[in-house]
């Protein structure tokens, strides 16, 4: 068994099988085998199906959310957001389930008909992190499952509790045994015999970039479709023109939430000549209210880190760009209260020679950088090998048009600081991966699309 261990003071707070690699080669047998009779469901069976455990789920929100606040530090009030946003996919899908059309052309042949149908993709493999435990699991398997495909699903070494939660009421729901499988233990065997059996007909992945190059390379050998959602360097672009107190509120909610520990954090704030003094002055004044804590409770607290190399991490960024020049305006080290908790911290003068420039920081820290011009910070933002998401906050429509054509990511985000809900198309560029989680596009990853000719008609 593994531990797991709550990231706020260190204890103990459930185990995890370390599956052998025979009982993770019989769960994948299963998820191949329950395939078929799934895919002949109709598209009503499942979504009764999804919307009960939607249902289920639902009712219990407090139990899931008090596991993710245990296994994961987030503080109460974000885990039963996360659970609201993660229940928007099962929701979402299951009413898409009944949408997955196909097509028809008109023909080449005057004696035939031309179709296009869509089919599930097959059995299905994915492989999540421990950032967003229920949200991350619920819009794989709900998309998988509408679109008729069965999934293997191999949760966070840190946080699997939220997921074997889900995998019983699941059960509950009447989603049976191999349509949703699920298996913990060595990342890399798993990894391994996911991408390696031929059954498996595609692999969805949320996590690192490293291990996202790695999964693709060897999903390349089998030719197994993929969704990579990998690593973020987000730019968060403030102009003079700016409503600067929304944009100080949009930033604190983007950057804080999970402790910075999200894929879409601003990573560097980029603000213009006219108001960086007074944005730094009121961003300074906004985190400064906010408490680092245990999440056990209703307030909006900064939760600590996932585990020690998470801490190490920030904490050596930080030092580095603070003993090259950058001035600490807020925060800059380990928080008093020890263990895992890092202080929210704002960082001025830096420059995109600092590693934390080039580095996904995983943490409650502010990097913000000075810009003059437009055509400046645009080449300035997509100075990165990332491209998951972009914030920019100016009211010239004009400017907010060429924002969205010419910053290199799967997503603009305009005057907000909130990016997800089940209704959108999720997902990166570049360095960031490929593929889209959530929306119709969603669905489309699960589909294979299969032409038919329906010849020899006018006998
Ligand atoms: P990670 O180290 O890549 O781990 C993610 C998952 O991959 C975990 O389940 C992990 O298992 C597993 N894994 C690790 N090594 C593996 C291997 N060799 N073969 C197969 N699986 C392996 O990432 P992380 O540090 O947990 O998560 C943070 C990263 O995820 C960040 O870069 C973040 O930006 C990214 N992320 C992206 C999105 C997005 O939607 N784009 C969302 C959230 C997070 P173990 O836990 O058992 O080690």
């Amino acid at each position: 068994m593994i531990d797991v261990i709550n990231p706020a003071d260190g204890s103990v707070v459930g185990q995890t099988p370390m599956m052998s690699a025979a009982e993770v080669a019989a769960a994948i047998d299963r998820t191949c085998a329950a395939f078929p009779a799934w895919a002949q469901k109709t598209a009503t069976e499942r979504s009764t199906i999804l919307r009960r455990w939607y249902d289920l789920v639902r009712a219990d929100k407090r139990v899931f959310a008090e596991i993710m606040v245990r296994e994961n530090g987030k503080c109460l009030s974000e885990a039963l957001g996360e659970i609201e946003y993660g229940l928007g996919f099962i929701e979402w899908y299951a009413e898409e389930a009944k949408r997955v059309y196909g097509d028809t052309i008109p023909s080449h042949d005057p004696n035939a008909s031309v179709l296009v149908m869509k089919e599930p993709v097959g059995p299905t493999a994915a492989i999540t992190p421990w950032n967003f435990p229920f949200m991350m699991i619920t819009r794989k398997i709900a998309t998988a499952l509408a679109a008729g495909c069965t999934m293997i699903i191999k949760p966070a070494e840190e946080t699997p509790l939220t997921a074997w939660k889900l995998l019983e009421y699941a059960r509950e729901a009447g989603i049976p045994s191999g349509v949703f499988e699920m298996v913990t233990g060595d990342p890399k065997a798993i990894g391994e015999a996911f991408t390696s059996d031929t059954r498996i007909h595609k692999v969805s992945f949320t996590g690192s970039t490293r291990v996202g190059k790695l999964l693709a390379s060897r999903c390349g050998e089998t030719l197994k479709k993929m969704t990579l959602e990998l690593g973020g360097n987000a730019p968060f672009l403030v102009f003079d023109d700016a409503s600067l107190d929304d944009a100080v509120t949009g930033l604190v909610n983007a950057k804080l939430r999970n402790s910075g520990q999200v894929c879409i954090s601003p990573n560097r704030v980029f603000v213009q000549d006219g108001i960086y003094n007074t944005f730094v002055e009121r961003l300074t004044a906004a985190v400064s209210k906010i408490r680092v804590d245990q999440g056990m409770q209703d307030e909006f607290v900064v939760g600590p880190l996932i585990n020690q190399m998470a801490l190490d991490k920030v904490t050596s960024l930080v030092d580095e760009a603070v003993a090259r020049g950058a001035t600490v305006k807020l925060g800059g080290k380990p928080d008093v209260k020890g263990g895992l908790f890092y202080q929210p911290t704002i960082l001025c003068d830096l420059d995109d020679s600092f590693a934390i420039h080039n580095t996904e920081i995983f943490g409650p820290v502010f990097p913000i950088y000075r810009f003059s011009s437009e055509e400046e910070v645009i080449r300035c933002a997509n100075n990165t090998e990332y491209g998951l998401v972009s914030y920019a906050w100016t009211r010239d429509v004009g400017r907010a048009f060429r924002l969205s054509r010419k910053l290199e990511s799967g997503m603009v985000i305009l005057n907000s600081g909130s990016v997800g809900t089940a209704s959108v198309p999720f997902g990166g560029i570049k360095a960031s991966g490929y593929g889209r989680e959530g929306s119709y596009y969603g669905i489309e990853e699960y589909v294979q699309v299969k032409y038919v000719l329906m010849a020899g008609q006018n006998r």
